[in-house]
């Protein structure tokens, strides 16, 4: 296969119940067709993550949201080649070079989850007053004009399909919502489909595979949450 680019943007898995919104690097690196789809083929970003409860050392690929070190995964594995997760040749959903919104730069912002599933975003800028108005598949919020919300590491928000789906059906099944930390990483925790649905309190971190944060209440969480918080008008 051809070496793998690395480009500004913005991936999710297309199957998983939890996401990786809050991002530390703007950049992806995997194989793309076009410059947006539901075919890349994504690297895998593995990192050690505690164990089994068999022992075995533990790995959490924060590409495709699952753990490795299965025997299925240990056999498959030749020391010679770099470590890959059991999804590694899953598709996933992407978009290149993705509109980077700084809401400090804007007022009367707006964000809605369109009936086409496209994301709404309104807003004026605060030089000149011109209207931003786009329709985009997936959107990435600058965090660093957000100080006290995230993590310092975090450099921006990425608000996918999953995510705003999840988020939608949440609020529309008026499930407990909030945002829950992760104990290990302070990553803010997303739960995406059926965790979008079922309130739960013991928490998986997307961004460092720690499986025992725990919230006082069973919520669903979402990172998005938190946004709509200081900004009520979205979602
Ligand atoms: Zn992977
Ligand atoms: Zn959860
Ligand atoms: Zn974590």
């Amino acid at each position: 296969m051809a070496t793998p680019l690395t480009l500004p943007g913005i991936c999710w898995p297309l199957q998983a119940s939890t996401g990786h919104l809050a991002v530390t690097t703007s950049h992806i690196t995997g194989h793309f067709r076009a410059g947006a789809g539901l075919d890349a083929i994504i690297v895998c970003d593995l990192l050690p993550a505690g164990k089994f409860r068999n022992g075995a050392a533990r790995h959490w690929c924060r590409t495709h949201q699952c753990y490795w070190g299965t025997q299925a995964d240990l056999a498959g594995w030749q020391a010679t080649q770099p470590m890959r997760c059991r999804q590694h040749a899953s598709p996933m959903g992407y978009v290149l070079y993705p509109e980077l919104f700084d809401p400090m730069q804007f007022h009367a912002t707006t964000l809605r989850l369109g009936p086409e599933g496209l994301l709404q975003l309104r807003a004026r800028s605060d030089d000149g007053g011109t209207l931003l108005a786009r329709e985009l598949v997936a959107l990435a919020i600058d965090c660093r004009a957000l100080p006290g919300l995230f993590p310092h590491d975090i450099v921006q928000l990425n608000i996918t399909p999953p995510a705003a789906l999840a988020l939608a059906a949440a609020l529309q099944a008026g499930a407990p919502l909030a945002c829950s930390d992760c104990a290990r990483c302070g990553h803010p925790h997303l739960d995406l489909g059926s965790f979008a649905l079922a309130p739960h309190r013991r928490h998986s971190c997307g961004h460092c595979g720690h499986d025992a944060s725990h919230s006082a209440t069973a919520i669903v969480s979402t990172p998005l949450w938190r946004l709509r918080q200081r900004y009520p008008q979205w979602f």
